[in-house]
This record gives C-alpha cells, structure tokens and sequence, in this order.
C-alpha cells in the first residue's frame, strides 16, 4: 500500500494529536461550565414540570372540584380520585393519589384542569427509598402546594399570556 505525501506528513508530525491537545487546551483554559449543585442552579422555565402540588385558593379553600379531568387525561394511569358532593352543593374530593413511580412528568393533568388545582412545581431534587414513599396522597400534594404556593402563583402569571 503507497502513502500517500499528506497523509504521511500528518502522520510524521502529528498533526491530530497537537489539534486534539489544542481543543483540550481551549476547554481547560476557557470559561468553565461546571454548575456547582446544589449551591448553583440552573435557570428553570416557569413551565418545569417537577413535584407535583395541589392548590388553594387565598381564603384556604381546596381549588379542586373533583371534574377528573386529569385523571381521564393522564396517559400513565397515575392518577386517582374519589370524590362527592358537600352539603352546599359543590364538589369536592375525598381522595387524591398520584403514583409518581407511574407518572412520566408530561404535564397533561395540568393542562387539563379548568381551576389550576393540579400543577407541577419547579422540584425535582426529591427522594425516595421505598414505591410507598412515591404515593403521594392529597395530604401531602395539599402540603406541597401550601409550602411553594408563591412560587407556583408567580409562575401561573408569568405563563398566562401563552395559555
Ligand atoms: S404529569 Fe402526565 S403522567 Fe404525570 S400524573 Fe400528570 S398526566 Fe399523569
Ligand atoms: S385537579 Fe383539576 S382536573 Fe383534577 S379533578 Fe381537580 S379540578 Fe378536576
């Protein structure tokens, strides 16, 4: 086989080698991407679809009127709710379970309710050890909505003029 005078000057001098150490040179030298996590943060959407939480209203009323939009909505089957009617008519739930090992965070429940009681929260740094600790029940989605209602206010308003 005949090689060929450019191949053999790339060969003899190394040319690959020095353009491969010149990248690495321009990236150890260059301004440095690394997030420090968890002390830096990246910029997060108002749409980020994280923790999910239920809502209140400001007078503490539960925003939920058991229509089960989203739990016709889900795709994932995550979603369960028991519901009935109070005494002064209007509707409310009972029961509502979400099963965050089942739901694939594609905001569908969200979407689809007329009374923005369901929402996803900006969270995504939560924990769980066991399946149970992933069954969040209306208890603790009420708890996370109470704790970043500020948060999921102002991100409520700040995407409304594209809903
Ligand atoms: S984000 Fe999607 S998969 Fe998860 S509970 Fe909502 S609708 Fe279901
Ligand atoms: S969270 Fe919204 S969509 Fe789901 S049952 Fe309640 S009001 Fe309906």
């Amino acid at each position: 086989m005949q090689i060929r005078p450019k191949q053999w000057f790339h060969s003899f001098f190394l040319t690959e080698l020095l353009r491969g150490m010149q990248l690495t040179g321009r990236y150890f030298f260059g301004r440095k991407f690394t997030v420090q996590y968890p002390e830096e943060r990246t910029p997060q959407s108002p749409r980020f679809r994280g923790l999910h939480a239920l809502r209140r209203y400001e007078n503490g009323e539960e925003r939920c009127i058991s229509c089960k939009l989203c739990e016709a909505v889900c795709p994932a089957l995550a979603i369960t709710i028991r519901g009935e009617e109070r005494a002064d008519g209007t509707r409310r739930t009972t029961a509502y379970d979400i099963d965050l090992s089942k739901c694939i965070f594609c905001g569908l429940c969200e979407e689809s309710c007329p009374v923005d009681s369901i929402v996803e929260s900006r969270v995504f740094d939560y924990h769980a050890e066991t399946r149970a600790e992933l069954l969040y029940n209306k208890e603790r989605l009420l708890a996370n909505g109470d704790r970043l209602e500020r948060q999921l206010a102002a991100d409520r308003a700040a995407d409304r003029p594209y809903r």
